[in-house]
C-alpha cells in the first residue's frame, strides 16, 4: 500500500487530488487534467508569509466550476439520450453557503446554463435579487413567507425577474392572495407537495408524513379550489418537493420523483398550467468513497442521478400523455461540498505509547503490584484479560484514591503501570490478525490526542451537530506511512470539540492514521468537501470567529493565484457580535493598569507594555497564533 492510500483518497478524493513526488497533496485542475497539480502545502506556506495563517478555508475555483458543469452537463447529455423534451435549469440553495463570493462564482460559472438562486428567506430573497442573473435564471422562494417576503417576491416578478413564490401551505395563499391583490399583479406561484415517500439517511424522519414543509393531498386539493375561485389557477408554473438531503440510494430518489410527477400529472389534470416541476436537492456526495447506500456515502454518481430522474420523469409524463416539463433541481451539496478544504495546524500531541516503565517498589499497593504482575502472563491469547484486569486494579485503585485512601505517588505509578499494560497490549495486537469488540474499544480510548488549532463548532458544526463525516487527511508527508493513529481535538474547552470518526482506507475508523510530529515543523491536516453548510452553520463557542477564507485559481504553470481573501474575524469582531464593545474593554482594562501604577504595583515605564498586549489580541486572530 502507498502511504498516501491511507486516507482512502482516491476513493473520496473526486479526482481532484494527487500526491507529489515529494509526498505533498497537490490540487489537480479537472479542466486541464495535463497541467502538473498544484501543491497544497506549497499554497499554504505562502498564505502564511502573507500573514494568512492557518487555520484557514481553501476555496478552489476550479472545483466549484467542475460542479456546475458536472451537473448542467450530466442534466443535458440525459435529456438528449432519453430523447426527454423538456429542459433542465438547476437552482443553487443559498442556505447550502451563502458566502457572496461563492454564491457569485456559482452565477457566473453557471451563466452557460442560466443557473438561477433559491432563497429560503427574506434575507436570501434580498441577495437572490441583488446579483447579476441571466435574465431566463430562476430564483425559486421557500419557506415560511410573511407579508413584506411574498411583495417583495412579486414585485421582482414585475420587474422581470423569474422569481417563483413557493406556497409550503395553505395558509401562505391567503397571504399571497391579499398582497397580490393590493399590488394588482398575478404572481408566478409554485406549490410544495409533501411527498409520503420517506427518504433513508440522516434526514429520514424529517421526511414523508413528518415533513414540516408542504402540502400533503387534501390541503393540495384547498389550494387549487381556492386558486380557481378566484380564477387564478393559471398562476400555478410550478410543483416543488424536497425529500430530503444526502440522500444515499438512488431507488429513493426514483420512487420520490415517480410520486412528484404523478401529483404533476394530477395538478395539470386540475387545470393548473403546470411548466417547471422543480425536484429540490437530495443529490448527495460520496464524503466516505464508499460507493454505497450509507448515511455519508452514495451509491450513484451525478450522471446517474440526472438520468434516473430524466427517465422516471419522462415515464410518468409519457404514460399520462402529458408534454415534458421543465426540470428543475436545487442540489446544493453535490455542488459546493468539494470546492472547500479547511486547514489547520496540529498544536500538540498527547501520546498514550510514552512513559516510564513501572517497576515493583517497595510499599507499593497490592492492586499497583497486580498491575505490574500482568506482564508475567502476557499473550497474544490472553489480550483481553490482560486489558481486563489492567482496567479493573487501575479503577479500583481510583476509587481509593477519591476515599482518600491512597496517596498521589501511588495514582500516578497506577496509571503509569496501567499505561505500560496497555501500550504492550497494542503492540502485540498491532501483530493480531482479528481485534474486535471491547478489546478493540478499550485499544482506541487509547490513541494519541492531536490537538488541532480549529473550531469544531465553528468550522465543522455538523461534525458535531449530526455526527457528519468529512475525511481529513496530512496534506504533507503523504509519502510516508503514518505510523500512528489519533483522534483529534480543537481548541474550545468543551469535551466535545473533537473529531472521532475517520474516512480511512479500510472504512470508517475510529481513528486517523498520522505522522509523527516532528519539531519545529508544522503539522497541517486537511478537512475535505467541507464547502456544504459548515459556513454558515457554525457558532462562537468560547468566542472562536471565522476562520480566513481564501478563493484560489489553479494556474497554466502549476501555481495558483489568489482570486478572493477575506480576513477571519479579530477578537474585537466577536466581542462587537456578543454586544461587548472591544474601546470600552480595552478603556476598563486601562483603568485597572493605571490604578496598579497609582498604588506603585507596576511602574508607570510598564504600563503601555501591558496596555499593548491587551490591544494586539483584541486585533489579533481568535485561534492560535505562532
Ligand atoms: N432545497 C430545499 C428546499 C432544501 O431544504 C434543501 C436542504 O435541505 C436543499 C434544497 C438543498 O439540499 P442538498 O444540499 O441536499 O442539495
Amino acid at each position: 500500500m502507498t502511504a498516501h492510500d491511507q486516507y482512502g483518497l482516491e476513493r473520496w478524493g473526486m479526482d481532484l487530488f494527487a500526491v507529489l513526488e515529494n509526498g505533498d497533496l497537490g490540487l489537480l485542475d479537472p479542466e486541464r487534467p495535463d497541467i502538473a497539480p498544484v501543491s497544497l502545502p506549497a499554497i499554504v506556506a505562502d498564505l502564511d508569509q502573507r500573514g494568512i495563517a492557518a487555520p484557514v478555508v481553501i476555496r478552489v475555483q476550479a472545483f466549484l466550476r467542475r460542479q456546475i458543469a458536472e451537473l448542467n452537463e450530466s442534466f443535458s447529455t440525459a435529456i438528449s439520450d432519453s430523447g426527454y423534451l423538456g429542459s433542465y435549469r438547476a437552482v443553487f440553495p443559498i442556505k447550502v453557503n451563502q458566502q457572496a463570493d461563492v454564491v457569485d462564482r456559482i452565477i457566473d460559472d453557471g451563466r452557460p446554463w442560466s443557473v438561477g438562486l433559491e432563497a429560503g428567506s427574506k434575507a436570501e430573497l434580498v441577495i437572490a435579487l441583488s446579483r447579476d442573473l441571466p435574465d431566463d435564471a430562476l430564483v425559486v422562494c421557500n419557506g415560511v413567507k410573511d407579508e413584506q417576503f411574498v411583495r417583495l417576491a412579486i414585485t421582482a416578478h414585475q420587474v422581470g425577474i423569474s422569481c417563483v413564490v413557493v406556497l409550503e401551505s395553505a395558509d401562505e395563499l391567503d397571504v399571497v392572495l391579499r398582497v397580490a391583490e393590493r399590488l394588482g399583479q398575478r404572481p408566478l406561484l409554485g406549490v410544495r407537495i409533501k411527498l409520503t415517500e420517506k427518504s433513508s439517511g440522516a434526514w429520514a424522519s424529517s421526511s414523508g408524513d413528518r415533513s414540516s414543509f408542504g402540502v400533503n393531498a387534501s390541503a393540495l386539493m384547498g389550494i387549487v379550489e381556492k386558486l380557481r375561485a378566484v380564477d387564478m389557477l393559471d398562476c400555478l408554473v410550478l410543483q416543488h418537493s424536497h425529500v430530503g438531503s444526502q440522500i444515499p440510494n438512488v431507488d429513493e430518489i426514483r420512487s420520490s420523483v415517480s410520486e412528484a410527477a404523478r401529483f404533476f400529472v394530477a395538478l395539470r389534470n386540475e387545470g393548473a398550467p403546470l411548466t417547471h416541476l422543480d425536484l429540490g436537492g437530495g443529490l448527495g456526495v460520496d464524503y466516505t468513497g464508499e460507493q454505497r447506500s450509507a448515511e455519508h456515502s452514495v451509491d450513484y454518481t451525478i450522471a446517474e442521478y440526472c438520468i434516473n430522474v430524466v427517465e422516471t420523469v419522462q415515464h410518468v409524463m409519457d404514460d399520462a400523455g402529458e408534454p415534458h416539463p421543465t426540470l428543475v433541481t436545487e442540489s446544493g451539496r453535490a455542488t459546493v461540498a468539494s470546492s472547500s478544504i479547511l486547514v489547520f495546524d496540529v498544536l500538540d500531541a498527547t501520546y498514550y505509547d510514552r512513559g516510564e516503565w513501572i517497576d515493583h517498589e517497595p510499599g507499593d499497593h497490592e492492586l499497583l503490584s497486580n498491575i505490574i504482575r500482568i506482564h508475567d502472563y502476557i499473550d497474544e491469547g490472553r489480550l483481553q484479560e490482560c486489558v481486563s484486569d489492567a482496567e479493573h486494579y487501575r479503577n479500583e485503585l481510583r476509587e481509593n484514591f477519591r476515599r482518600g485512601l491512597l496517596p498521589l505517588t501511588q495514582l500516578a505509578r497506577a496509571e503509569e503501570a496501567h499505561l505500560t499494560v496497555i501500550r504492550r497490549v497494542k503492540k502485540i495486537a498491532a501483530r493480531a490478525a482479528d481485534v474486535g469488540g471491547s478489546l478493540r474499544e478499550i485499544l482506541d480510548a487509547h490513541v494519541d490526542i492531536y490537538h488541532g488549532n480549529l473550531s469544531v463548532f465553528q468550522s465543522l458544526p455538523d461534525t458535531w451537530a449530526i455526527d457528519q463525516i468529512h475525511p481529513v487527511a496530512p496534506i504533507r508527508r503523504l509519502d510516508e506511512v503514518a505510523t500512528r493513529r489519533a483522534i483529534l481535538s480543537d481548541t474550545t474547552c468543551d469535551s466535545d470539540g473533537k473529531i472521532d470518526r475517520f474516512v480511512t482506507a479500510a472504512g470508517v475508523e475510529t481513528a486517523l492514521p498520522v505522522h509523527e510530529l516532528v519539531a519545529g515543523e508544522h503539522y497541517h491536516l486537511g478537512v475535505f468537501l467541507v464547502g456544504a453548510y459548515q459556513e454558515t452553520l457554525g457558532d462562537l463557542h468560547n468566542l472562536f470567529g471565522d476562520t480566513h477564507v481564501v478563493t484560489v485559481g489553479l494556474t497554466a504553470d502549476g501555481g495558483y493565484e489568489l482570486l478572493d481573501d477575506t480576513e477571519g474575524d479579530t477578537v474585537a469582531d466577536v466581542l462587537s457580535i456578543v454586544q461587548y464593545d472591544p474601546k470600552a474593554c480595552l478603556d476598563a482594562y486601562k483603568k485597572k493598569v493605571d490604578g496598579a501604577v497609582a498604588i506603585g504595583r507596576i511602574k508607570a515605564t510598564e504600563r503601555r507594555d501591558l496596555i499593548s498586549t491587551y490591544r494586539r489580541i483584541l486585533g489579533g486572530y481568535t485561534y492560535f497564533e505562532h
